[in-house]
């Protein structure tokens, strides 16, 4: 038997290094994933090895696949690093290795997670009374509170989704804005709904969902109905118009939902809390912590005005389970039966931080997304496609789409900084994500010049 603890020097070890790391090493990894294949694949080990040299063997085996996704110049999707506290924090919940589904089975789990939820409600500025479940990203997020959507709007029809499912059901309208995130649709799918079905809204040129739009086609029909919002479009960071869309909702006995993966934490910043006015008004919201609120992957929360709505969809009962009267069952507000202490690197993150740190954290990458968009503006015949209201740009670089994919694949083999491509308006351009706790000004310039040489590299090969 070895010893519990061993490996976990070894861990350490190998942790520190990397991180010590992140900031000097190429971001994009070196090796595809069938090198590492090579590296650490072949049969099924006969005989056993020890834990310290598993991790050791392990760490030499990944690192030249790893992306450098945590460290502060990575741009590309919307990631974010992870926090100091969160870090360690969701080491030691590994190492307490709570199922943290009941109060039973765990109540500092379910303790920490209920402060947690209060922590998190109170820095969006979202109803007190709302119930949070911690689950594993923006997809399950939206996928919960869409769950709790349907079921809130087919009982108000007399209809037991639940019970009854979907066939025979009364008739259930979608609406999303056009711009809608990819998630939504498979959540609508997940949920017997369909990925396609949900009438799409136009968006304006920001990729705001047109509240008149919407109140026209819901007053076009009638029954239970859906409205996706967004607050920070992926692309643009733009957020919808949450006042009219909630008078529109609320004219029409519909559920708003609120998918802000990323951008509902301008909410807890002064500075750009005006972006999401209104957001409180909503039915449900979906939000990330693995994104921008920096603690490791994988976490976000789904958080319902109507916890018993958000509990009738969720909650899992049987014979065996034990319910503790008066407490919290974790599992009753996430589509998991057992889990792991999910919400514990929240707690850890937003104590480390505070209410004034993670208002820092948002308004320092906003406005270092205006530095990237100062400089990129400055490339000869580029141009920034958006209002550059949060934390994205959009950039345009000279020479059509052929240069710009060009100039997204020099950047990434340059390897100074990471960002990838995305298409708006038909076109293929560059799309620059700041939402990393360790990224300075000096990240920015440095990646900014190294955007600039690939742009003029991309577009005289292709001129
Ligand atoms: C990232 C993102 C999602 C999906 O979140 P995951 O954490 O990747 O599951 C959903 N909506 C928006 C707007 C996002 O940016």
């Amino acid at each position: 038997m070895p010893d519990r603890t061993a490996g976990l020097q070894a861990a350490v070890r190998h942790a520190e290094t990397y991180l010590a790391g992140l900031g000097q090493r190429p971001v994009a990894a070196r090796a595809t994933a069938a090198d590492v294949v090579e590296r650490l694949g072949g049969p099924v080990p006969a005989h056993g090895t020890d834990p310290a040299e598993v991790v050791d063997a392990l760490a030499a085996g990944a690192d030249p696949g790893l992306v450098a996704s945590a460290g502060p110049r990575h741009f590309g999707f919307v990631v974010g690093g992870a926090l100091p506290a969160a870090l360690a924090a969701d080491w030691l919940v590994s190492a307490w290795d709570q199922c943290a589904a009941f109060h039973a089975l765990s109540p500092a789990g379910a303790a920490i997670e209920e402060i947690a939820s209060a922590w998190v409600v109170d820095l969006l500025g979202l109803p007190r009374t709302a119930s949070v479940g911690f689950v594993t990203g923006g997809q399950g997020a939206n996928t919960t509170c869409l769950a709790a959507a349907r079921h809130a709007v087919l009982a108000a029809a007399g209809w037991d989704v639940e019970r009854d499912g979907l066939i025979g059901a009364p008739p259930l309208r979608v609406l999303c804005g056009e711009q809608a995130h990819a998630t939504i649709h498979t959540a609508l799918r997940l949920l017997g709904l369909g990925a396609d079905t949900a009438i799409r809204i136009p968006a304006d040129a920001q990729g705001r969902m047109d509240p008149d739009a919407l109140g026209r086609t819901l007053a076009d029909g009638s029954g239970p109905a859906i409205v996706c919002a967004q607050a920070g479009n992926v692309a643009t960071g733009a957020f919808d118009a949450f006042e009219p869309l909630a008078d529109a909702c609320a004219a029409h006995g519909a559920w708003l939902h609120v998918d802000g993966a990323f951008g509902l934490w301008a909410a807890a910043a002064p500075a750009t809390r005006h972006l999401t006015r209104g957001v409180e008004r909503a039915d449900s919201w979906a939000v990330d912590a693995h994104k921008w609120l920096n603690v490791p992957y994988d976490c976000a929360a789904a958080i319902v005005a109507h916890p018993d709505a958000h509990r009738a969809a969720m909650s899992l009962t049987g014979p065996y389970l034990v319910a503790d009267q008066g407490q919290r069952d974790n599992t009753t507000y996430v589509p998991e039966s057992s889990r792991r202490a999910r919400a514990v690197p929240v707690y850890a993150a937003i104590r480390s931080l505070g209410r004034t740190g993670v208002a820092d954290m948002v308004e320092r990458n906003c406005a270092q997304a205006r530095r990237m968009a100062a400089h990129l503006g400055t490339i000869p015949g580029a141009t920034v496609l958006n209002d550059v209201v949060l934390n994205q740009v959009l950039v345009a670089l000279p020479g059509g789409d052929d240069a710009n994919r060009a100039a997204v694949a020099a950047i990434q083999r340059d390897g100074t900084c990471w960002l990838g491509g995305t298409t708006w308006q038909d076109a293929y351009v560059l799309r620059v994500s700041v939402s990393n706790w360790a990224t300075t000004d000096e990240d920015i310039d440095r990646s900014a010049a190294a955007i600039a040489a690939a742009a003029g590299t991309a577009s005289g090969a292709t001129s």
